[in-house]
């Protein structure tokens, strides 16, 4: 496929609370969006959703939410309800959404922080946060099964939450390394049509194009696939990805 399928040159990114939800490097997310989509001629306008900050859905081709400490999930979790009805209709829309770590708490029923603080979520994932110890931290080497190749995807995870997933929840993936949603099903984040929840930071797509790739041909067009999308080199940030697979010794 070549530049010509390419459905649309100009893409509008929502990052949801930026000053807020932004741990562990998260914003090299939004970087790595920017980046390849720019490398393909396509012309990517962030956009932040502050609190009470009016967003015109409408225009919004992909969202981003990254992580953050439980004093920063309660600020912003009251105003994430009322974003509610509007962003789940564009994300049943099929526009692609990724949430890291708190976001992805926050997208399912509830997060119960460490101090005992139940936050309701917007229920878009079937997913529930308990409080957990000790605190998951350190890599992760998962496999999905999103239509990316490689189906491995990398990152570092730190969260004291453990998730659950509902009967109406799909993983994103089996982990290899590290704990992932709860350190016991061996399951990590949750997917529903094209909206993504996990764990890992890390940055996660500045090490995972290819999963920047799939995101991104979802936002040119939520009904197309990655072949929509013209082909363009991943063999350095390949290199970091399969240097971390290897690093990372198979628990299962
Ligand atoms: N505060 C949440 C937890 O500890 C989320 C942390 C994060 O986003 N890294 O589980």
């Amino acid at each position: 496929m070549g530049w010509t399928s390419i459905k649309k040159s100009h893409l509008t990114l929502l990052h949801l609370y930026p000053d807020h939800m932004n741990l562990y490097g998260d914003r090299g997310n939004v970087i790595a969006l920017v980046h390849r989509a720019g490398r393909r001629g396509i012309d990517v306008e962030v956009v932040a959703g502050e609190l009470g900050k009016p967003i015109g859905w409408q225009h919004v081709d992909m969202v981003f939410m990254g992580g953050g400490e439980d004093s920063h999930q309660s600020r912003i979790a009251e105003d994430f309800l009322l974003r509610a009805p509007e962003l789940t209709r564009r994300l049943d829309d099929g526009i692609p959404m990724l949430a890291i770590c708190g976001a992805y708490q926050l997208l399912g029923h509830y997060y119960r922080t460490v101090d005992g603080q139940k936050l309701p979520g917007i229920g878009y994932l079937d997913v529930t946060t308990e409080p957990g110890r000790p605190r998951a931290i350190g890599d992760v080497v998962c496999e999905t099964t999103l239509p990316i190749v490689p189906a491995t995807l990398v990152g570092f995870e730190n969260h004291g939450g453990r998730t659950f997933l509902g009967s109406g929840a799909t993983p994103l993936a089996t982990i290899y390394r590290g704990q992932g949603n709860n350190g016991q099903d061996h399951t990590e984040g949750a997917m529903k049509l094209h909206t993504i929840g996990t764990y890992l930071h890390g940055s996660l797509l500045p090490k995972n194009p290819h999963l920047t790739d799939l995101l991104l041909s979802w936002a040119v067009d939520p009904s197309g696939s990655l072949m929509d999308l013209a082909p363009m080199d991943m063999s350095l940030e390949m290199k970091a990805h399969e240097l971390i697979v290897a690093r990372g010794e198979k628990v299962r």
